[in-house]
């Protein structure tokens, strides 16, 4: 049977690879569930959770500094909001793809499902590259991109926020624009700046939340992340805060990286490092190399991703946090680092590690926390902000902090115990996926065949 959907999903949506992968990762781990609910063979939920309530793709025109018109192409796929309005994030990078959105889309039903609040599950985008566009282009293509999501998006329908090359700068475009045509100022985006209905922790919540999930993880073997030696790729935003949170929890993360190339630290890049690339990344919007001339001791590798120099140096780490795109981590990469000594990953990039890097980590009986769960902190902490919105009130930082904290721990339990009771103990692959299908399953049930 479920082979069956996957089969359908590979013959209907031919050419998105992303999405086939994503679907297969999902519903193999659904198998124990057939059995148990044959009430959901019957309503057909399992061929009916693969196909999105909607796609929407629309054409983005805007003129550059020079003058000269460019044109792009922009996506929102809405895929389930069983269980609240849709939420997930927008995309601008080049590689962006309807299989791209979809599969994002689909893995964000289940991971907001986990969060324990009522959100529903989506993704878009665009294949618009940021990098080396001018503050004033990026805004012009924001508004553009604003010009014809507005009218499919509200705070009770659908509620985008970032994700790859869409960060402060463009949700503070993208909202700007939706309040002037809309005049209207509601939670219509998280991820908005402090001083126009943001919440704090908002920027940190992924990576914190990824720290906060090895760190339960650790604790199932009596360990804690104090002193551990990690790996973190990339050194954008859910990277930044994964090496800030480490280093509050006494960690030490040696690894950044971009798509030109990664830098090892040994020494450890501490807050006062951490600083130095937050300014280069956010502000000067400059490549990681430049993290040498500041910081000699360290090694850059040009053209190398974290996980390439991982394998060919023999650099040791206890802990990995792949915190750039998907399939990062491949088989091979898999066993180098695992042959690195590395034995709990938890996954801030969504689906960074193709199917057979999974099997590595489970071969090797690696704590793998597996990205629906992992990076969900980011998306728990956005459904915050819309509660703050809605209450017309600012909860402190330790307020929002200790929520998150509270959330990932109850995602932590909710995986483990799925687990348990599906006969895997200790799998967060089939426990994180089971939890939240399960939910989003029930609510599709009770409201009949819509
Ligand atoms: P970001 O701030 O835009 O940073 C992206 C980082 O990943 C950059 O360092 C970028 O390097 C690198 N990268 C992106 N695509 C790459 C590629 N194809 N090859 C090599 N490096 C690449 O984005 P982010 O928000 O940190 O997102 C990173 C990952 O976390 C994504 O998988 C995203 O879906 C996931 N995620 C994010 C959130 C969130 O709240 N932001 C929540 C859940 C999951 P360059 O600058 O060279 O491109």
């Amino acid at each position: 049977m479920i082979q069956d959907v996957i089969e359908m999903v590979r013959e209907k949506d031919a050419g998105q690879p992303e999405f086939h992968q994503a679907v297969m990762e999902v519903l193999t781990t659904l198998e124990p569930t057939v059995d148990k609910h044959p009430e959901f063979v019957k309503a057909k939920i399992y061929e009916r959770i693969v196909i999105p309530d909607r796609v929407i793709m629309f054409r983005v025109p805007w003129v550059d500094d020079r003058g000269e018109v460019q044109v792009n192409r922009g996506y929102r796929v809405q895929f389930n909001n069983a269980i609240g309005p849709y939420k997930g994030g927008l995309r601008f990078h080049p590689s962006v793809n309807l299989g791209i959105i979809k599969f994002l889309g689909f893995e964000q039903t289940f991971k907001n499902s986990l969060t324990t609040l009522p959100m529903g599950g989506a993704k878009g985008g665009s294949d618009f590259d940021p990098k080396g566009k001018s503050d004033e282009e990026v805004m012009r293509f924001c508004q553009a991109f604003m010009r014809e999501l507005y009218r499919h998006i509200g705070p009770d329908t659908d509620v985008p926020a970032g994700d790859i090359g869409v960060g402060g700068r463009e949700i503070g475009y993208l909202y700007g624009y939706y309040k002037k045509i809309m005049n209207d100022h509601t939670c219509v985006l998280t991820g908005k700046g402090l001083a126009y209905g943001g919440s704090l922790i908002r920027p940190e919540a992924t990576g914190y939340g990824a720290v906060y999930f090895a760190a339960e993880m650790l604790a199932t073997r009596g360990e804690t992340v104090q002193g551990k030696v990690a790996a973190v790729s990339a050194s954008g935003n859910v990277a930044q805060y994964t090496v800030e949170k480490m280093n509050q929890f006494g960690g030490k993360v040696i690894t950044l990286s971009d798509s030109n190339g990664t830098v090892v630290d040994e020494a450890g890049i501490d807050q006062e490092k951490l600083a130095f690339v937050l300014d280069l990344k956010e502000i000067r919007r400059g490549r990681i190399k430049e993290y040498v001339n500041k910081y000699p001791q360290a090694v850059y590798y040009e053209d190398k991703s974290v996980w390439e120099v991982i394998r060919e140096q023999g650099i040791k780490v206890d802990l990995a946090f792949p915190s750039a795109t998907e399939n990062e981590i491949d088989r091979e990469l898999a066993e180098a680092l695992v042959k690195s000594g590395c034995y709990c990953i938890s996954e801030g990039a969504n689906m960074p590690s193709t199917l057979e890097a999974i099997e590595v980590y489970q071969e090797h009986k690696v704590l793998y926390g597996p990205a629906k769960a992992a990076n969900a902190g980011g998306v728990a902490t956005s459904g915050l902000e819309m509660s703050q919105n809605s209450m017309r009130l600012n909860w402190p930082k330790e307020e929002v902090d200790s929520r998150l904290h509270e959330i990932m721990k109850s995602i932590h339990r909710a995986c483990l115990e799925a687990a348990q009771t599906y006969g895997r103990p200790g799998d967060y692959l089939l426990g994180a996926n089971i939890a939240g299908f399960l939910k989003v399953a029930n609510s599709m049930m009770a409201y009949g065949i819509v």
